[in-house]
């Protein structure tokens, strides 16, 4: 998808502190951290929100919440984490490539 910055992060165009990749997802560090940590899981196809997703996406959302706690551990949160997913312009999204929020103070 041209002038989408998640693609780009994807086909490694532009850079991002990957934490994770796989066939299907990729993970990096947000570029405003929001908590002491705090990363982004986003899958590889570019879907533009949550609201587009369809029953084909069904197996694909779950594998994102289910990396979540995954990666949440190994980058030390440990005791808890807070997920967002924002959708659509009344929801705050800015970024037009589905996305999972993962943050926390690890505390
Ligand atoms: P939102 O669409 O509001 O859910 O959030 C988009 C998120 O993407 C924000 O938290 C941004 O800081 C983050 N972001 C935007 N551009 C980049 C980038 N190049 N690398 C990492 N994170 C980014
Ligand atoms: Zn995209």
């Amino acid at each position: 998808m041209d002038n989408c910055i998640f693609c780009e992060i994807i086909a490694h165009k532009i850079p991002a502190q990957l934490i994770y990749e796989d066939a299907e997802l990729i993970a990096f560090n947000d570029i405003h951290p929001r908590a002491k940590v705090h990363f982004l899981i986003i899958p590889k196809k570019h879907l533009v929100s949550l609201a587009e997703c369809t029953e084909q996406e069904q197996e694909l959302l779950g594998k994102m919440l289910l990396l979540a706690p995954k990666l949440a551990k190994q980058q030390g949160l440990q005791h808890g984490f807070k997920t967002a997913i924002n959708t659509g312009r009344a929801g705050g999204q800015e970024v037009w490539h589905l996305h999972l929020h993962i943050y926390g103070d690890g505390v």
